[in-house]
C-alpha cells in the first residue's frame, strides 16, 4: 500500500508487459519481429508468438498471475473476458504452468451471451478474439490480461476496439497525405490520435448505498426531494479533500499507476460527493483500454474503503451530472501535435487547414457525433443546466475565430501587435490557454492546441466518440488532400480551400454561453440539429450519409452499423424499463406502505384524541388529508405507469418502441415528482428510502 513519491517511477507500470520488460525477455530478433507488427500490423508468426508467450507468462507468474484472459470490449459498454489457468497436467496428479503461442494469439469466447444486434446468430455462436499488439499486455489480480479485438467468424467487429482501431487507420491514410503536400512532415510516416479522457464520478457511502434499490438496480436514483443543501454554496469545487476521500484517490492512483495508466489529476468537483481524475494524454487506442480500467479501477477500489462509486451521468435529480471530456488532438509519429498553432508560416497554414478540418467534420457529422454521446443515462444530463446542450457547435475564442473571418473577408487581421494575417505569410499570435479555454458551456471547444468534446456521459466508452470523431475528420483530410493534390499552385489553392470551408461551415462556430435559451432559437436559425433525445438521435446512425461515410473509410460496414443501431436501441429501451420495473417496485413495497402507515398513525390519534373529548383533533385530520390526497394521486400515477409499460415492451418496431419508452419515462417523472413530495411530508422514521442529504453527506 503505501510508499514513498520517490518510488512512483518504480512503481508505474509495474504490472505491464512494456517496451521495456519486452527487451529485456525477448530474444533480440523475436523483439524485433514482435514491434514491426506492432508498428506495422504485419502479421505475427507462430514461432514469435510462442516465444513472446513463453516470456510472457513467466514474467506474469513472477508477478503472481496463475491465470490469462483475452481481455475484450463487445458493445456492452464495458469490458469481458474468461479466464483460463496457466495450468497443464504433467505427470501423475501434476501441472506445469503453461502458455502457448496460439494462446496468446487468438481466443475463442463462447461469444453467443453478448449482444450482437443480429451480425451473429446464436446457433454460430462462436466468435473470436485477436490479440491487440498496439496496447500492452498487463497483470491484474492475478490474471495476464491480453488486450483484444473482438469478431465474428465472419470477420465483422462484434466489438468497440475494432472500429476504433479502423478509425485510427483512416485518419492516418488521410492525414499522411497532407502532410506530404506540405512537404513530407519531416521524419513523420504517421499521423495517430491522442485523447486524455477526464473522468467524471460520485462517491458514497456503501451502507447507504445498500439502502437504495434503485442505485442498486439503475446506477440513479429513480427518487429523492432535493435537500436544503444541495450544491448552492459551491463549497464542494476544488476544495479540500475529505480524508476517506484522499486515501481512495491514493489507492485509486498507485492501482492505474501499476497498470501504466498516466493518472495525472484529481479533484473535487461541483457537486457534493463528486470528484474528477484525469490522465495525461496518450494514442487514443491506449486511452480507451486506459479509461475502461479506470472506470473499472473506480469501482473495485472503492469496494474496500466502504464506498461505492457511481458512473452514472444523473445519479441525483437537481445536482449536477457526471461526464466525460474527451481532449482530442492529431498527432505525428514524430511527436509534433498538429492542432498547435506553429512557430512559421508553413506551419501555420498547416495547423489552420487541420483546424478548418475538423470544423467541418464536426458540422458536417453534428448528428452523428450528437449520438455518440448519446444514453437513457446521458438524456438527464445534456440540455440540463450544467452540461452542453444536445445542440453540437464548436467554441473556437474570438481571436481565433476573427483570424478565421479576416482569412475569409481577405482582409487583414489586425490583433495588438498589428501583424498582418495573410496564409504562408505570417506567423499566427500564440493562443495562451486562458483566451480559448473560458467557455465552459461549449460541447466542442478548441482549447489552446487540442480540442474537447465536452457532451459524452461519465459512464461511455470512449470508443465511440472518437470511431465518429476520427472517421468524419479522415472525411474532410480525404477531400482537402483530393483538391491540394490536384491544384496547380498549391499556396493559392490552400488559402481559397481555408476560406471556402471556413465559410460553409462556421455556422458551427458559436462562442456564446451554449446554456442561454436563446441559443436553441439561434441555431435553429442557423440549421444545426437539436435532437433532444437518444431516440430522436440515434436514427441518424443509419442514415445514407452515415452508412456512405463509415463505408468509404473502412471503419463500419453497413451490416456493423445496423446491429450497432439495434443494439443501442434496444439498451435504450432495457435501460428504461428496468428503470420503470425498479420504480413500480419501489412504490408498490415501499413508499404505498410508508403512506399508508403515516396515514394509520395520524387517523388512530385523531380517533383517540375525538374519543377522549375536550382535543383538537383537526391538525391530525388536516395533515392525513394532504397525505392521503397525495398517496391517492400517487396511486394513480402508478396505475398509468403499469399500464403504459407493457403496451412499449411490446412494440415491436424499433423506432416506435424507443418513443413509447420515451413516453414512459415522462410518466416516471410525473410520478415521481408526487413521491418526492410525499417525501417531505412523511414522517421521517416512516420513510424507506436514505434522502439525497443522507446520500450526497454519507461520506465523512
Ligand atoms: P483542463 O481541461 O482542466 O484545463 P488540461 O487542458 O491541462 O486541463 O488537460 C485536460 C486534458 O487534456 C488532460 O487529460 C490532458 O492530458 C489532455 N491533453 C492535453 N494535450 C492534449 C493533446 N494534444 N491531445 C489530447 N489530449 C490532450
Ligand atoms: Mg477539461
Amino acid at each position: 500500500m503505501g510508499f514513498f513519491m520517490k518510488d512512483v517511477p518504480a512503481l508505474f507500470g509495474s504490472m505491464v508487459f512494456n517496451d521495456e520488460v519486452m527487451r529485456r525477455t525477448l530474444p533480440q530478433e523475436v523483439y524485433r519481429a514482435l514491434k514491426k507488427t506492432m508498428r506495422h500490423g504485419t502479421h505475427l508468426e507462430l514461432d514469435v508468438a510462442r516465444v513472446v508467450a513463453g516470456a510472457m507468462k513467466d514474467w506474469a507468474v513472477e508477478k503472481g498471475a496463475t491465470h490469462f484472459s483475452h481481455w475484450f470490449q463487445p458493445m456492452t459498454g464495458v469490458t469481458a473476458g474468461k479466464h483460463d489457468s496457466f495450468i497443464c497436467p504433467r505427470g501423475e496428479g501434476k501441472v506445469i504452468m503453461e502458455f502457448s503461442g496460439t494462446e496468446l494469439i487468438r481466443g475463442e469466447p463462447d461469444a453467443s451471451s453478448f449482444p450482437s444486434g443480429g451480425l451473429r446468430a446464436t446457433f454460430e455462436a462462436r466468435g473470436y478474439t485477436v490479440w491487440d499488439t498496439t496496447s500492452y499486455a498487463f497483470v491484474k489480480d492475478g490474471t495476464l490480461y491480453i488486450p483484444t479485438a473482438f469478431c465474428s467468424y465472419s470477420g465483422e467487429a462484434l466489438d468497440k476496439k475494432t472500429p476504433l482501431l479502423r478509425s485510427m487507420e483512416a485518419v492516418d491514410r488521410q492525414a499522411a497525405r497532407i502532410l506530404r503536400l506540405f512537404g513530407g512532415g519531416g521524419a513523420a510516416r504517421h499521423v495517430v490520435t491522442t485523447v486524455g479522457a477526464e473522468q467524471e464520478y460520485f462517491l458514497i457511502d456503501r451502507q447507504v448505498y445498500l439502502q437504495r434499490p434503485d442505485l442498486m438496480y439503475t446506477g440513479r436514483t429513480l427518487f429523492g426531494a432535493y435537500p436544503p443543501k444541495g450544491q448552492e454554496m459551491e463549497a464542494h469545487y476544488l476544495g479540500s479533500l475529505k480524508p476517506r476521500v484522499s486515501a481512495y484517490m491514493k489507492e485509486l492512483e498507485e492501482e492505474l499507476w501499476k497498470l501504466g495508466v498516466y493518472a495525472k489529476t484529481k479533484h473535487n468537483e461541483a457537486a457534493p460527493a463528486q470528484h474528477e481524475l484525469a490522465p495525461f494524454f496518450i494514442t487514443t487506442n491506449i486511452a480507451t483500454d486506459h479509461n475502461q480500467l479506470t472506470m473499472e479501477l473506480m469501482k473495485s477500489v472503492a469496494g474496500k474503503h466502504g464506498l461505492v462509486c457511481l458512473l452514472h451521468e444523473k445519479p441525483f435529480a437537481g445536482v449536477n451530472g457526471s461526464g466525460k471530456h474527451i481532449n482530442w488532438s492529431l498527432a505525428t509519429d514524430t511527436g509534433v501535435n498538429l492542432l498547435e498553432p506553429g512557430g512559421t508560416p508553413a506551419e501555420n497554414a498547416q495547423f489552420l487547414l487541420f483546424l478548418v478540418a475538423v470544423i467541418q467534420a464536426v458540422d458536417e457529422y453534428q448528428d452523428l457525433l450528437r449520438l455518440s454521446a448519446a444514453s437513457a443515462g446521458n438524456d438527464h444530463r445534456l440540455g440540463a443546466n450544467e452540461a452542453p446542450p444536445a445542440i453540437v457547435s464548436m467554441f473556437l475564442g474570438d481571436e481565433l475565430t476573427e483570424i478565421l473571418e479576416a482569412l475569409e473577408a481577405g482582409t487583414d487581421y489586425q490583433n495588438n501587435e498589428t501583424h498582418q494575417m495573410e496564409i504562408g505569410v505570417t506567423v499566427l499570435p500564440h493562443f495562451p490557454k486562458d483566451t480559448t479555454d473560458r467557455n465552459r458551456t461549449s460541447p466542442f471547444a478548441f482549447t489552446g492546441n487540442k480540442f474537447e468534446f465536452r457532451m459524452p456521459g461519465s459512464a461511455f466508452s470512449i470508443a465511440g466518440p472518437n470511431i465518429v470523431l476520427n472517421t468524419a475528420v479522415a472525411e474532410s483530410l480525404r477531400r482537402f488532400a483530393d483538391e491540394l493534390e490536384a491544384a496547380e499552385d498549391f499556396t493559392s489553392a490552400l488559402a481559397a480551400l481555408i476560406r471556402k470551408t471556413f465559410r460553409e461551415h462556421k455556422r458551427i462556430i458559436f462562442n456564446g454561453n451554449n446554456y442561454a435559451a436563446e441559443w436553441v432559437t439561434e441555431a435553429g436559425r442557423r440549421g444545426l440539429s437539436n435532437l433532444s433525445a437518444t431516440a430522436a438521435a440515434l436514427p441518424a446512425y443509419i442514415a445514407p450519409e452515415s452508412l456512405a461515410l463509415f463505408a468509404r473509410h473502412q471503419v463500419l460496414h453497413e451490416t456493423e452499423i445496423h446491429s450497432r443501431y439495434e443494439i443501442l436501441m434496444e439498451g435504450y429501451c432495457k435501460t428504461i424499463h428496468i428503470e420503470a420495473l425498479t420504480m413500480a417496485d419501489l412504490v408498490k413495497r415501499e413508499i404505498l406502505p410508508a403512506c399508508f402507515g403515516y396515514q394509520r398513525e395520524l387517523a388512530e390519534l385523531a380517533e383517540r384524541k375525538t374519543a377522549r373529548g375536550g382535543f383538537d383533533a383537526s391538525p391530525e385530520t388536516r395533515w392525513l388529508n394532504t397525505i392521503s390526497k397525495l398517496t391517492a394521486e400517487l396511486l394513480d400515477k402508478l396505475e398509468t405507469l403499469e399500464d403504459a409499460l407493457p403496451r412499449a415492451a411490446a412494440e415491436t418496431e424499433l423506432t416506435a418502441r424507443a418513443e413509447a419508452f420515451r413516453a414512459v419515462l415522462g410518466v416516471m417523472s410525473k410520478l415521481r415528482r408526487i413521491a418526492d413530495e410525499l417525501e417531505t411530508r412523511v414522517a421521517k422514521q416512516h420513510w424507506p428510502l436514505p434522502s439525497y442529504a443522507e446520500l450526497l453527506y454519507s461520506v465523512v
